[in-house]
């Protein structure tokens, strides 16, 4: 079967991402097979391998497509995990999810949000992902627990109730900080207890919730 070129745009973030020191094949495939312009607004579309995050309406943006691919390198995500992610915004990180695990569990607190990225997901024949409307500050324990949990929200500290939700082995990615300035952290649980590292800094918009930011 013959396949479409890819476009230049996503070739060159491609290049980017190698550069960068991101050589997973599987996460830039992942990557590379999830139509982004199908999780912008109309007037973006055009724009939609540019490295941005874009506003996606309710004060919300989707994330860089460089940092999905640095969170989802860090998660190891292997194809018999199961993930929750925190904060699904556009979709567009959970597709790259579903395209890499067994089963997304994804939770939103804006409805609209969820409502959209929903019927984007199911367009793509993801079915292996759930979009939930609720507080993930505190997890979602009833499908726990995750071999990896990735927070694309801004947290002031990683939630307690999140770590507890990993499995043995299972990997947390989040950015911590203040509301302007994060460090994206990974948190591994291992026999002893928990190893957090740090990877470098990054801009999310907050977590809100019972375990995020309080509400402005
Ligand atoms: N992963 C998204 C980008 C996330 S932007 C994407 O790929 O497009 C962060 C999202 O987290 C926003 O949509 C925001 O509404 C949501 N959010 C913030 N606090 C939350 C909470 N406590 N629970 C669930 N979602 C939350």
């Amino acid at each position: 079967m013959s396949q479409a070129p890819l476009p230049v745009p996503l070739l060159q973030l491609l290049a980017k991402l190698r550069a960068q020191g991101i050589s997973d094949e599987r996460v830039l495939q992942a990557l590379a097979s999830t139509p982004r312009e199908l999780f912008l607004p109309e007037p973006l579309r055009p724009r939609a391998w540019e490295d941005f995050a874009f506003e996606i309406g309710y004060g919300q943006t989707i994330s860089q497509p460089s940092v999905v691919a640095r969170m989802t390198a860090l998660a190891h995500v292997r194809p018999q995990d199961r993930v929750l992610e925190v904060g699904t915004g556009s979709g567009f990180q959970a597709a790259v999810l579903a395209r890499l695990a067994r089963f997304v569990f994804t939770v939103e607190r804006i409805p609209q949000l969820a409502v959209q990225a929903r019927r984007r997901l199911a367009a793509l024949g993801l079915a292996n992902v759930t979009v939930q409307v609720m507080d993930g500050s505190l997890g979602w324990r009833a499908h726990a627990p995750y071999d990896v949990i990735l927070l694309t929200a801004a947290c002031p500290s990683v939630p307690r109730p999140l770590v507890e939700q990993l499995a043995p082995h299972g990997r947390l990615v989040a950015p911590v900080g203040d509301l302007r300035r994060q460090e994206l952290v990974r948190v591994v649980r291992n026999e002893q207890g928990f190893i957090s590292e740090s990877f470098g800094p990054a801009t999310f918009v907050p977590l809100v919730g019972k375990e995020g930011f309080a509400l402005r």
